[in-house]
């Protein structure tokens, strides 16, 4: 159950949400927010209400992943989240042009976070996963400061560098006693298309291993592929193209562990 946080002003409209996840990464362009619209999709197609909440303010790209255009609809005061392929989703990119960049100060942005928080009706949701902006600041304090989160899902590429960042994010968590259900590695291998076979470009099992360093469940590997990319440009994720396909089974598999 999505439990508001001691001291912290109730918020009503997630009362009918039954479980809230925060999908983060260290990095920016690791892949967090194709894999939060993945995993949304594999969610409900095994049968869970999903909802998305775009809390990455600076960057939001959930609109533009499911194709969902124009401007969300206003009713008794609420923010009515649009739908596409089966799963609800909000975001700051609905509310103004995307084209436009947010250039806020921190206090504007922690304003918008609250408003995606406490002014959406979803109605009832068995899971809603928060896309995070990358990294540690302003909508990160918010979020831990207005609700408790039940769970956060990493997302890292198996280089270094993402992992390290990736490391950071996990502390802020840990900080706000937060659960660390799991990291999943991005971008680890390429799926030869002909003959299946798995090349690891950035070598393998880098994450693997600092999740057992770290004490945190690994959650698996998705594959580096040309048609995520395009499936997510097009606002037609793989899932929905392909939920058979072996594009998609890292994503089903992730799922079923959530
Ligand atoms: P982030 O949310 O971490 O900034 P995105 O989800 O926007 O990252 O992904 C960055 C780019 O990489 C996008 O063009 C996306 O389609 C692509 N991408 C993400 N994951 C994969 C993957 N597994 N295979 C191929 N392309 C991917």
């Amino acid at each position: 159950k999505a439990n508001n946080i001691k001291n912290a002003k109730p918020i009503e409209t997630l009362n009918s949400v039954k479980c809230v996840i925060a999908i983060a990464s260290g990095k920016g362009g690791v892949g967090k927010s194709s894999t939060t619209v993945n995993l949304a999709i594999a969610l409900s197609q095994k049968g869970l209400k999903v909802g998305i909440m775009d809390a990455d303010i600076y960057g939001p790209s959930i609109p533009h992943m499911l194709d969902l255009k124009g401007k969300v609809e206003v009713r008794d005061h609420k923010l009515i989240p649009m739908t596409a392929w089966g799963i609800s989703a909000i975001s700051i990119g609905m509310l103004v042009p995307t084209n436009q960049a947010v250039i806020w100060r921190g206090p504007m942005v922690m304003g918008a976070v609250k408003q995606l928080l406490s002014d959406v009706k979803w109605g009832e949701l068995d899971i809603m996963l928060i896309d995070m902006p990358p990294g540690t600041g302003d909508v990160q304090i918010t979020l831990g400061q207005s609700i408790k989160l039940d769970g956060a899902i990493m997302v890292s590429t198996p280089q270094d560098i993402a992992l390290l960042d990736a490391k950071r994010g996990i502390s802020l968590f840990q900080k706000t006693r937060t659960p660390i259900l799991g990291i999943i590695e991005n971008m680890s291998y390429f799926l030869c298309p002909r003959c299946q076979e798995k090349t690891y470009i950035f070598g393998q099992d880098g994450v693997k291993k600092e999740a057992k360093a770290l004490n945190i469940p690994f959650l698996g590997e998705i594959p580096i592929l040309p048609a995520i990319r395009t499936a997510s440009d097009e606002g037609i994720p793989i899932t929905v193209q392909q939920p058979d396909g072996p594009e998609s089974q890292a994503y089903h598999a992730i799922a079923d562990l959530i």
